[in-house]
């Protein structure tokens, strides 16, 4: 349930018409976390804001869930956590993957947390030397990806004490993560609660004190109370994303681009590369000025849609790394006139959704992956009320 948050600001009109821009709506932000915290009012809650915040904007992000309830914030690199203190933020922060031979010393420098899931990477961070580093252990819970294996979390666990009596750092949590929380059902999910309430037990019984308990991410959070220990670390719902289908979220992004051309053709008219699209009918064809390059997956080519003039239009022909061609019709839409590729959906757009259902994949590649030829900007437009 989103709570009564209406502004009606819209985006300024000369910035929307002039070039492809992307516009991150930070009250639905601030919405969907007060919707995550309230599914797990028992635990903290992380907002990761990896990869630029999902393609959002990670500073804005970061800013934006802290004011509505986040208490931590999670990113990959070293580099993103940087880059968060360096725009004046200084809530904890916790990197979780890096190369062992990363900057560690500028990290604990900067009061960065760091998770560790070697003992490489422990000896690295026991040496970077800028004081006691705040250590979360992470244990592979059934991903084989990140995280120790489980068959090396005893030794890592008595690493890291013997790390701690030394003064080297201290481990302030322990993490896991689910690889099946978007399926409930799925049998991995008990695997991976059991295989996390053992490494819990080992730390503890290593002598380690971990605060902080996390193994949920967005799905499990919205699924699995059991998973919530102390901590939920929350991505994708943060901008919308609901992995487990079960609430319904606020998208977050707007994606518009103006038409640069509108031009007649005749029936039987090939479309760009490959002539894969010819016209069947007489029509006019508007001509948008970003293709794959911009982060339109060109695998949705002759399924994608977008908003013109309040009708849904196919783009025809394949999509190009510049450019794409949308199909108007009998309307005599004028250059100049603003398409919206994707949005929440309250006009009639598309949404990241159906993108992701157009191009065979996941919401979450289509807004981490609009390109740097993009302008962005952030506003506060949440109109829609639930
Ligand atoms: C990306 C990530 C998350 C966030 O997951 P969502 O499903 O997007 O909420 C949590 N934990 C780890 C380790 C991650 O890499």
């Amino acid at each position: 349930m989103i709570a009564a948050a209406t502004i009606d600001a819209r985006p300024r009109a000369a910035a929307v018409t002039n070039r492809p821009l992307l516009t991150a709506d930070l009250a639905a932000v601030a919405a969907n976390t007060r919707d995550l915290a309230a599914h797990a009012p028992g635990a903290a809650l992380m907002a990761v804001v990896k990869a630029d915040g999902f393609g959002h904007g990670a500073v804005d992000v970061a800013r934006t869930a802290l004011a509505a309830g986040a208490t931590r914030l999670g990113v990959t690199s070293v580099d993103e956590a940087l880059a968060l203190r360096a725009a004046g933020i200084a809530a904890p922060i916790l990197s979780w993957l890096n190369p062992v031979d990363a900057d560690f010393g500028a990290a604990v420098a900067a009061g960065i947390d760091l998770a560790v899931a070697s003992r490489p990477h422990l000896e690295a961070v026991a040496a970077a030397g800028a004081g006691p580093a705040r250590v979360h252990l992470h244990l592979d819970t059934g991903m084989a990806r990140d995280g120790a294996p489980p068959a090396e979390w005893a030794q890592l666990c008595g690493a890291a004490r013997l790390a701690e009596q030394r003064g080297q750092l201290r481990v302030d949590g322990v993490m896991g993560h689910l690889a099946c929380a978007d399926v409930p059902a799925d049998r991995a999910n008990a695997t991976g609660r059991t295989r996390f309430a053992w490494g819990v037990e080992v730390a503890r019984s290593s002598g380690l004190r971990p605060a902080h308990r996390h193994l949920a991410a967005t799905a499990a959070t919205l699924t699995d109370p059991r998973t919530h220990h102390t901590l939920v670390r929350i991505g994708a719902g943060l901008f919308g994303i609901d992995p487990s289908r079960t609430v319904r979220l606020r998208p977050a992004l707007t994606l518009t681009a103006p038409l640069v051309g509108v031009r007649r053709v005749r029936a039987g008219t090939p479309v760009g590369y490959g002539h894969a699209w010819t016209a069947p009918a007489a029509t006019h064809l508007g001509l948008l000025p970003l293709g794959y390059a911009d982060g339109l997956p060109r695998a949705a080519s002759g399924r994608a849609e977008v908003l013109v003039r309040g009708r849904r239009r196919r783009l025809v022909g394949l999509l190009s790394m510049d450019q794409a061609v949308v199909d108007l019709g009998d309307d005599a839409v004028a250059p100049g006139e603003v398409a919206t590729l994707f949005g929440p959906g309250d006009d009639g757009e598309p949404t990241a959704a159906e993108w992701a259902a157009w191009a065979g994949t996941i919401e979450h590649e289509i807004v981490t992956g609009i390109g740097p030829r993009v302008a962005r900007e952030s506003v506060a437009v949440l109109r829609s009320v639930r």
